[in-house]
């Protein structure tokens, strides 16, 4: 089966307001690595007063930059999608010079508690120090000049994860949860399939089809591609389930297979994937292990 038709054709612009669409323009961190493309996508909403999604991670650059974009106009709010350390660090110091209240769904939290002895692998990715002025929850509308965001909760990739759509358009802002170049980081216990899985189906709830996503460029005919994710996390699910059946007890025996043809790089955060999978593998009975599903455990099946 054809997976994602993923889309990976990309021009950064480094500290450069690229105009999207009318009232949206796009200005990406120069942070590139395995797991932030290009760069984290910072958006400026509006023309007269604006909205500013995504500040970034705290990077002087980016901020000047976005300080000269801005250019003197009002800023309403500052939106955060969620708390990683590419995307809401730099909203302090957006807010000391714009001073703009900051919008989030809440803090950084764990999808649920650690397993004792459960050593966290996201720990540094998490943006602890940020407190949301306003707390939105799903359904929640921000009003600005000229333009209304909805809220949209989408657990998964974070346990606080926002996407926000623009009323009476055809376009959604989607963070992490769904972008065109690869598939979101779901990775316990920070993220959670289960929830990821759900709040894939939020979206398709919702009629805009054109996604700015956190990272790399926009997604066009956006629900055709989410259930081609859905149903890419379900083949693996069940690819993973067949590792099991055959033996492959440990996650990286099963990861050097699934992923054998995945950037080496990147076998660390696919063990996390897989590990997210097995959870949901072991919740549902179908896989057994021996305490709380962990990292390092083994799994088997019982026939
Ligand atoms: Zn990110």
């Amino acid at each position: 089966m054809a997976g994602p038709n993923f889309r990976t054709g990309f021009d950064p612009r480094y500290s450069e307001a690229v105009a999207m669409v009318d009232g949206i323009a796009r200005m990406t961190v120069n942070n590139p690595s395995p797991f932030t493309f290009h760069g984290t996508n910072t958006y400026l909403l509006g023309t007269e007063s604006l909205a500013i999604i995504d500040p970034g991670p705290d990077d002087s650059e980016h901020l000047d930059a976005l300080v000269k974009a801005i250019d003197n106009r009002p800023v309403s709010h500052i939106v955060v999608t969620h708390t990683h350390v590419d995307h809401s660090p730099l909203s302090r110091r957006l807010q000391d010079i714009v001073g703009a209240p900051i919008v989030a769904e809440g803090p950084h939290r764990a999808a649920r508690a650690l397993n004792l002895g459960e050593v966290n692998a996201l720990d540094a990715s998490g943006d602890d120090e940020f407190r949301p002025d306003i707390k939105v929850s799903d359904g929640d509308i921000i009003e600005g000049h000229g333009w209304a965001l909805t809220s949209h909760f989408t657990p998964g990739h974070t346990a606080n994860h926002m996407a926000f759509s623009l009323n009476d358009t055809d376009y959604l802002f989607s963070g992490d949860h769904v972008m065109a170049w690869a598939t979101s980081i779901v990775a316990p216990p920070d993220g959670s399939m289960k929830d990821y899985m759900a709040s894939l189906d939020v979206l398709l709830a919702q009629p805009q089809q054109t996604y700015f996503p956190g990272h790399g460029g926009r997604l066009e005919n956006a629900h055709a591609f989410v259930r081609a994710l859905r149903a890419h996390r379900k083949m693996r699910e069940k690819a993973i389930y067949e590792q099991v059946k055959a033996g492959k007890s440990t996650i990286p025996d099963m990861v050097a297979v699934i992923y054998r043809t995945t950037d080496k790089r990147l076998h660390g955060a696919a063990g996390l994937s897989v590990f997210a999978q097995l959870e949901e593998l072991v919740a549902s009975g179908a896989v057994k292990t021996d305490g709380p599903p962990s990292l390092e455990g083994n799994y088997y099946v019982t026939t």
